[in-house]
């Protein structure tokens, strides 16, 4: 028998793991939430990852500064990005017994996810990290159309 210790991740940033739980979790779509035994770290490391041994998931500390800049909910895109992955995973492992062939970690059903995952209003993020592979999964730039407001009406 083998015991499988989870260890944490370094660099753990509490009270932006708390944030993370509380404030943004709860936007990712009930059909996609964490599944048992996930857990969440907000790290201050340079990325974040989804660590499927451990059930781990990372989030860098950097996303939650900056929104200025970076635009607004970063923290949700980027969770929603390594949820994804999950399922991701999920697929593949089936696919895998059912002898077909494994695609690359961000490919068609990574995406597949990753647009019912990530609100549609963020989902323009993933544009700045995979840009290829998610203009190939049909995510494009948002349009910037003027608002009523603009018109000063
Ligand atoms: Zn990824």
């Amino acid at each position: 028998m083998s015991i499988y210790i989870r260890r944490k991740p370094a660099n753990i940033d509490l009270g932006q793991t708390y944030l993370l739980y509380e404030e943004v979790l709860p936007a990712i779509p009930t059909a996609f939430s964490l599944p048992s035994g996930w857990e969440l770290f907000v790290v201050n490391q340079d990325r974040g990852r989804c660590y499927h041994e451990k059930k781990h998931i990372t989030v860098p500390a950097w996303t939650f500064t900056k929104p200025e800049e970076r635009g607004p909910n970063y923290p949700l895109y980027y969770l929603s990005h390594e949820i994804s992955h999950i399922y991701q995973r999920i697929v593949e492992t089936a696919n895998a017994l059912a002898g077909k062939k494994q695609e690359a970690p961000h490919g068609p059903i990574f995406y597949k996810y990753f647009r019912q995952i990530c609100p549609p209003e963020l989902q323009h993020y993933e544009l700045t990290y995979r840009p290829q592979n998610a203009r190939t999964a049909g995510i494009s730039e948002p349009d910037n159309l003027p608002s009523i407001e603009d018109f000063g009406l």
